[in-house]
């Protein structure tokens, strides 16, 4: 049988980047994906002439990216193509009920005067948001990782901001971009994002959409003499002699002195080594995990173009979510109205639909379990299309057709659901306190021979980013790992 140096499993953009690392830098490298493309849930769809995310996906920081690094370091810039063109749309919903649209800038970075004329924050209460804002950009690495064990929420408490400026920082920026409430987001994690962001813009894309740049990665693999299946699930680790040797999928066995698994921790642990007593510590370990929160939304299909911004994002000072307000919301007894993201794949790619077409992606928070009801499932579709019908009134008349899409969407095409309540993540384990810096779990599993890359393991910041900072991160410990143990 065929000895590989590295198996990786699961080509998102996570394990697609170590993978072509690893290629690339002489090892024998089987890349294994259980769909017939690349991405995960960076992934490309394409359909009636229409070419598009399966879901929002923004990416940020916009500029030095994880993205451009990778490419780069791959000699892929030619091939793969990122854009960030500035600008976008932020709504703000008044408790009056009328949309104000943040003016405009060049996207490069964020002007705070901007900000505070726009959320109307009043002038004696200017110099503490502004404080609030040079505090949080001033602060340097090491007091940033000083913070892993608080909450966003409680580094923000004393701040005592006003609801537009706090609902700026939480809603738009965090709740869409870590997935987690407020008060379990790592503020560590929180404010490396927010500094990013601030400095380096947002709104980051890839032409073909992120799922052209997994391609790409994939063909690197190839190019190198790595060998690369599609459509080949991984349903067992083989386990000898207390290390991974490989792995059982339908197409037959696959050996490999190391197997990188980009499938997620916890379906690692608790499917793919269901069986083995020696991963009986790794399953305790990963069922104290918490998944991110899920994501839903809608692909409408236009017959004229509603924006003509990339994407942008709706928020109001009521939806900030917490921990409690979320539970409340999915029991019921809260509204569940959130942070709306949307993403209009044409503006930045006009090849992403037909001439004079638009498909528009929407996004909002929902449970991250795959096996909610459609009753329920509807509940939180009515509550944000509301928003959407009254933030852009013109929308319902230019639908030609929809697709939605749920949190059973995201479990099917990326990630197995192995315990209750989990498989629809956004991003993969939650970026909340404990979870994060020295609390991540390590890219090395502890059982000899298997490691975890994406966003479970080994990077930090927005979900794309962080998983190709994974992947740089595994391929760099790999480079020296000693391959072709005999077997
Ligand atoms: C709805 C939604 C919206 C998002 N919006 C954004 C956004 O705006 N900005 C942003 O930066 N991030 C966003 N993200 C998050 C981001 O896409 C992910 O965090 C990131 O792409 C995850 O990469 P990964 O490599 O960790 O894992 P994944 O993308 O989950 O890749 C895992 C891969 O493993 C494969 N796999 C799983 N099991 C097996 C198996 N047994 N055998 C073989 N293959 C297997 C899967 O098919 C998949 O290709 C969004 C995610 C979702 C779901």
């Amino acid at each position: 049988m065929e000895q590989f140096d590295v198996i990786v499993v699961g080509a998102g953009l996570g394990g697609a980047s170590c993978g072509a690392l690893l290629a690339q830098g002489g090892k024998r490298v089987l890349l294994l994906e259980q769909n017939p493309n690349a991405g995960g849930k960076g992934m490309t769809l394409q359909r009636n002439g229409y070419t598009y995310a399966a879901w929002v996906v923004v990416s940020a920081p916009a500029v030095d990216s994880m993205h451009e690094r990778l490419l780069r370091r791959l000699g892929l810039t030619e091939r793969v193509q990122l854009v960030s063109m500035g600008a976008s749309d932020s709504l703000y919903q008044s408790s009056q009920g009328a949309f104000r649209l943040m003016p405009r800038g060049d996207g490069s970075s964020l002007d705070p005067t901007v900000l505070l004329d726009w959320l109307e924050v009043p002038a004696e209460q200017r110099m503490a948001v502004m404080g609030t804002i040079m505090s949080l950009l001033s602060l340097t690495p090491a007091q940033i990782d000083a913070l892993e064990g608080m909450s966003f929420a409680q580094w923000l408490a004393p701040q005592a901001l006003p609801p537009a400026v706090h609902a700026f920082l939480v809603s738009l920026m965090c709740d869409l971009m870590y997935m987690v409430p407020v008060d379990t987001l790592c503020a560590a994690e929180a404010i490396h994002g927010l500094q990013s962001m601030f400095q380096r813009g947002g709104g980051l894309f890839c032409v073909g959409g992120f799922g052209a740049m997994a391609e790409a990665l994939c063909q690197k693999v190839r190019e190198c003499g790595g060998e690369v299946r599609m459509g080949c699930k991984v349903e067992q680790l083989i386990v000898e002699a207390g290390r991974v040797v490989g792995v059982r999928t339908e197409q037959g066995d696959f050996r490999g002195s190391a197997v990188v698994s980009n499938v997620g921790i916890q379906p690692t642990a608790l499917k793919l080594l269901a069986e083995e007593p020696l991963a009986a510590p790794l399953r305790e370990k990963v069922r104290q995990l918490k998944p991110s929160i899920g994501m839903m939304g809608t692909r409408y299909f236009l017959r004229e173009p509603l924006v003509d911004v990339p994407y942008g994002v709706i928020f109001s000072a009521e939806s900030p979510w917490t921990q409690a307000r979320f539970e409340a919301a999915c029991a019921g007894r809260e509204s569940k109205r959130g942070v709306i993201f949307f993403e209009a794949p044409s503006v930045y790619d006009p090849a992403a639909a037909p001439d004079g077409r638009q498909v528009l992606l929407t996004g909002y928070w929902c449970p991250a379990d795959p096996n909610l009801d459609e009753a329920e499932l509807a509940q939180w579709r009515e509550a944000h299309e509301a928003v959407m019908w009254a933030a852009y009134p013109r929308l319902e008349s230019l639908i030609d057709d929809r697709e939605f899409y749920t949190a059973r969407d995201v479990s099917r095409l990326t990630r197995d659901t192995v315990m209750t309540g989990q498989g629809g993540e956004c991003i993969g384990l939650g970026q909340t306190v404990g979870q994060c810096g020295s609390g991540k779990p390590s890219i090395d599993s502890g059982i000899p021979g298997l490691y975890f890359v994406g966003c479970d393991a080994g990077g930090r910041g927005v979900g794309t980013q962080q998983a190709v900072a994974s992947g740089m991160a595994v391929a760099e410990h790999l480079m020296d790992y000693p391959c072709r143990i005999p077997v």
